[in-house]
C-alpha cells in the first residue's frame, strides 16, 4: 500500500509467480482521465504468472482517477498536480505520493517498469498532437529493443487502418521530463516504456493493445513458463 490511511491511498499487488524469474512492475492511473491505462492495469493485477514477479499499482493517482481529471490538488491549496511531472532524475521525488510510489520502485529491485497511459490525440500528428498510439523508451537495457517489437506485435496482429498504427521514440535521460519512466532509466539504469494509446478508440480496444503490449513483454521474459 502507498500512502496508507490517507486519501491518496493506493493498493500495491503483488504477483508471484512459483519460478525464478523477472520482476516486470505495471503502473496505471498516473493520470485520472485515463482509463485504458487503469482498467488494465487493474486487469492485469488479476493475471496467473508462473515465474517472476508482476508488481502492479492500478492506481497511482487516486484523487484524480475518483475525479476522472488528468490532474488533482493533491495538496489542498488550489494548485493542480500532475504526478508524472513529480520524479525528478537523481532527486528526491517532489509529492509525499510520488516518494511513496518511487520507494516501492526503488526498493524491489524490478527489471522492466510499463507506465500505462492514453491520450487525446495522436503521436504521429507531431507536436501539440497528442501521444496517443505511442511507445516511449528509456535509453536503459533492453527499452528500445522492446519497443520496436511491440511496435511491429502490435501493428501486424491488431491493428488494420493505418492511421492507428503504433510509432514511438527513445527520449533521453537528462530528467527535464521528471517522469517515472525518466528517472527509472537515470537513476536505477532499469528499462522502462510509456505507453499510450488513442481515446479516440473504444475503451475495450484500448484495453486490449494495452494489456497486449504488456502480456508480450512478460510472455518474452519467460513469466507464462514454468
Ligand atoms: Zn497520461
Amino acid at each position: 500500500m502507498v500512502q496508507k490511511g490517507l486519501a491518496e491511498e493506493t493498493p500495491v499487488h503483488v504477483v508471484a509467480g512459483e519460478g525464478y524469474g523477472p520482476t516486470v512492475m505495471v503502473v496505471g492511473g498516473m493520470h485520472g482521465d485515463e482509463p485504458a491505462g487503469y482498467n488494465s492495469a487493474a486487469r492485469i493485477a488479476r493475471w496467473n504468472i508462473k515465474s517472476g514477479r508482476l508488481m502492479v499499482i492500478p492506481e497511482a493517482c487516486k484523487p484524480a482517477v475518483r475525479k476522472g481529471n488528468r490532474l488533482s490538488d493533491r495538496s489542498g491549496d488550489g494548485n493542480l498536480q500532475d504526478l508524472n511531472r513529480e520524479f525528478p532524475a537523481g532527486k528526491t521525488p517532489w509529492s509525499p505520493l510520488a516518494r511513496g510510489i518511487w520507494n516501492v520502485v526503488a526498493d524491489k529491485d524490478i527489471d522492466f517498469l510499463l507506465d500505462l497511459h492514453s491520450s487525446s490525440g495522436l503521436y504521429k500528428w507531431g507536436n501539440g498532437g497528442g501521444v496517443g498510439q505511442g511507445i516511449f523508451a528509456t535509453n536503459a537495457g533492453e527499452a528500445d529493443q522492446v519497443r520496436r517489437r511491440l511496435q511491429s506485435y502490435l501493428n501486424d496482429g491488431f491493428i488494420d487502418n493505418d492511421t492507428y498504427k503504433f510509432t514511438g521514440a527513445t527520449a533521453g535521460e537528462d530528467g527535464s521530463k521528471r517522469m517515472l519512466k525518466h528517472k527509472v532509466g537515470a537513476d536505477l539504469n532499469t528499462p522502462a516504456i510509456l505507453f499510450e494509446t488513442y481515446r479516440g478508440l473504444s475503451d475495450e480496444r484500448q484495453e486490449t493493445l494495452t494489456t497486449s503490449a504488456v502480456y508480450n513483454v512478460c510472455r518474452r521474459k519467460g513469466m507464462f513458463d514454468k
